[in-house]
């Protein structure tokens, strides 16, 4: 986990994130097969509109989870993280402006992802995590499994280890999903 305090210095601090932003309804947008055939590919605000028109506006609240499918990718960290040069990584993530939408419009408590970051790899200004840390929200990075879960009807689990004054830390996130 990612504290909002991470970047921004009024932010929570990983001990103070409030647990309506770490336990939620999960909401898991898929673009695994956009980012299969573009390891940069980044979330868009047009994958939001078209995820709504299939499973309704995303409440306030929801924990937003983008699945790339990048964690089966591990624990190769070469090919997790799209190279060896940490200055040259590679792999899909949110994109600024749909993490805005989500966060900003949607009014989601969080967001997940199951790449290193919630800004894609080459990201040298980090958009998306100056974003959430200006509106108070964390992040969950290294996320696995989010291929098991519905694209709405889970709940999230996320609660980090309580590090007094941190900027994030270890998470072991579960999601409950209701048997059909
Ligand atoms: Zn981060």
């Amino acid at each position: 986990m990612d504290a909002p305090y991470h970047f921004d210095a009024e932010g929570d601090k990983a001990d103070a994130v409030p647990l309506a932003k770490l336990i939620a309804p999960a909401i898991v947008i898929d673009v695994s097969q956009k980012a299969a055939v573009d390891p940069l590919y980044r979330l868009a605000p047009e994958d939001i509109l078209a995820f709504e028109e299939q499973h309704g506006t995303i409440p306030p609240g929801a924990i937003v989870l983008l699945r790339t499918d990048w964690s089966t990718r591990w624990p190769n960290a070469e090919s997790y993280l799209g190279g060896t040069d940490p200055a040259a990584l590679a792999f899909p993530s949110f994109g600024d402006d749909a993490a805005s939408l989500l966060i900003r419009e949607r009014g989601a408590a969080a967001l997940g992802v199951d790449t290193a970051s919630t800004d894609y790899g080459p990201s040298a200004d980090f958009p998306v995590h100056r974003m959430m840390g200006e509106a108070n929200a964390p992040g969950f990075e290294n996320l696995a499994n989010l291929d098991q879960l519905p694209a709405t009807g889970a709940y999230l689990v996320a609660l980090p280890m309580k590090i007094k004054g941190g900027s994030g830390g270890p998470l072991r996130a579960v999601a409950l999903v209701p048997k059909k």
